[in-house]
């Protein structure tokens, strides 16, 4: 630390980070878990209150002393969009500093959209959902977006994702909004959320798993005291389970995708049945989970799902050695219950006995707006990250 003025804001940062995850809190509260002096809380939270990033909320009052003020990130400071860019649409959430949802959209997309398909919708729900919470343009921090795929950040965000056809794609140029942009591939954002606000609390190594139309992966390594680690994300959905199984849309053969991706599990149960559940994916899967206490089809196909899915998890437990999995996505959530019990005997039988004996597995605990609220972490870890100051674009 060269400066007082780079020790101001190391303080200073690390308090609204404080704030934000463990508010209200007390100044005292504060000095305690930041190890900072009194002094040191009491300017920068007076310098935090004068600019509104913090608000009192009420008193707690102790047996003789004089009450002490309880403090918080004021939740209307300022607010951010997150933006879910999926395979059939994109949706987008507003929240305030409290991540409370105000308001929410989404745009179908046409059946293989292009670029420009998915650049309208983002800017069509930006504007609409600013528009519904009635915020103010210049009190929204920016837009966090989740995308699939990878995105590289030198010089600038570029996606690539070659499932849905998109080899380096500019998107945050693209887009030109005029709010700062943060560009994430969404299970990294929905792991993220994971472990800020649901079943990744508390856990120091955390692996994500989302099982959705895609299936991918994230995690969190070892994060000590660190409030804001940094989460990789993995294409956990193309590592082959099968040498010799079906082809993937990636080109290859034998992904864990084409075993436990909706469509793949829809495919596979209208196969077992003889007959197609009209619908689409999200309805076939619904059905399979309801039948599956009555139906030994169902029952079987839960039971195979379930061993292919085990030996995924399987290997990100030995690979990453977490001591937490995280199940989330659409299909994961719908599946859980009725794949825990078989995913667990699975488990066991697969992977290494010392990172499966300090690993537990868990189910999302985020529901519904999982994915928005996932993308707007990206914007708001920039806000913390930077001690509540203006994110640059
Ligand atoms: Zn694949």
């Amino acid at each position: 630390m060269n400066t007082s003025r780079e020790l101001r804001t190391a303080n200073r940062t690390a308090l609204v980070q404080a704030l934000f995850f463990d508010g209200p809190v007390t100044r005292a509260q504060l000095g305690a878990s930041s190890g900072l002096s009194q002094a040191s809380v009491s300017t920068v939270i007076s310098e935090l209150v004068a600019e509104g990033v913090v608000t009192e909320v009420g008193a707690l009052r102790s047996d003789g002393g004089r009450p002490r003020q309880l403090l918080r990130i004021a939740p209307d400071h300022a607010y951010v969009v997150g933006v879910d860019v999926g395979e059939h649409s994109v949706r987008a959430t507003l929240h305030d500093l409290s991540m409370k949802v105000l308001a929410a959209a989404d745009v179908p997309l046409p059946d293989g959209p292009v670029v420009a398909d998915v650049v309208r919708a983002i800017r069509t729900l930006t504007s609409v959902t600013m528009s519904d919470a009635a915020v103010p343009s210049g009190s929204v921090l920016g837009v966090g977006i989740g995308v699939p795929g990878i995105v590289t950040h030198e010089p600038e965000p570029f996606v690539h994702s070659q499932v849905i056809g998109w080899d380096g794609v500019p998107l945050r140029r693209l887009l030109d909004l005029g709010l700062p942009v943060a560009v994430g591939n969404g299970t990294r954002a929905m792991g993220q959320a994971e472990l800020w606000f649901g079943a990744g609390r508390g856990a120091r190594n955390v692996v994500f798993a989302k099982l959705d139309y895609g299936v991918s992966a994230s995690s969190a390594a070892d994060r000590g005291s660190e409030r804001l680690p940094t989460l990789r994300t993995c294409e956990w959905g193309h590592t082959s389970v099968s040498v010799d199984g079906p082809r993937c849309r990636c080109g290859t053969h034998g992904c864990l995708e084409t075993y436990v991706g909706a469509d793949a599990i829809a495919r596979r149960y209208a196969r077992a049945r003889g007959k197609r559940i009209r619908g689409g994916s999200r309805k076939a899967i619904a059905t399979l989970v309801s039948e599956a206490p009555e139906d030994p089809t169902a029952a079987g196909l839960i039971e195979e799902m379930a061993g292919y899915l085990g030996v995924g998890i399987a290997n990100l437990v030995n690979l990453f050695q977490p001591d937490r999995v995280v199940l989330g996505g659409w299909v994961g959530l719908e599946l859980g219950p009725a794949l825990l019990p078989e995913l667990r005997r699975v488990l066991a039988s697969r992977t290494l006995r010392q990172p499966l004996a300090r690993t537990e597995l868990r189910l999302a605990e985020l529901r519904t707006h999982a994915e928005t609220t996932g993308a707007a972490t990206l914007q708001v870890e920039r806000f913390l990250a930077l001690g509540a100051r203006p994110v640059p674009g």
